[in-house]
This record gives structure tokens, sequence and C-alpha cells, in this order.
């Protein structure tokens, strides 16, 4: 079993994340994921049996601008204050 939000949020995150002017070193990407993951609503999939329910699913949830929203502002809260030292 899965949570297949995390993997609906990675890939938001990446093309998110060419529009934004911030950091994006794979600390505050997992930092960005992690608060994104915390303020949607997991979403589990039975990897072995619900595999096409799974995939269709995750058309359907790419496309909601919840996700996009939770996810800008996960961005939006790392980059302005991030869990390292600035380059
Ligand atoms: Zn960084």
């Amino acid at each position: 079993m899965k949570n297949i939000m995390e993997d609906i949020v990675s890939e938001r995150l990446e093309v998110i994340l060419k529009n934004m002017d911030c950091c994006k070193c794979e600390q505050c990407k997992t930092d960005m994921k992690a608060l994104a993951l915390n303020a949607i609503k997991p979403k589990y999939a039975n990897t072995l049996t619900g595999e096409l329910y799974g995939r269709v699913d995750t058309l359907l949830l790419q496309n909601s601008i919840d996700i996009d929203i939770a996810i800008t502002k996960a961005v939006s809260l790392v980059a302005s204050m991030p869990n390292h030292k600035i380059n």
C-alpha cells in the first residue's frame, strides 16, 4: 500500500518549481514535499491490485487546483526560510 499523493506532489512540485525563483536543492524539495503532503489528505492505493484504479485516480488528482495551491504555499514557506544557509 502506498500514499499516491506522494508521487503526485513530487511530479507537481517539479512543474511548479520551474516557475519559481527559489532554492531547489534536495533538502528544500524534501521540506516542500513534506509540508504539502501534511496539508493534503493522503490517498492510499493497493499497489498489488489497485494499479489501474490508482492510475486513473492519479490523472484526475493531477489536475486538482487544491494540490497546486498546497504545493505553492509550501514552496513559498520553505523559500522564505530555508532549512539551511542561503547559498
Ligand atoms: Zn535549498
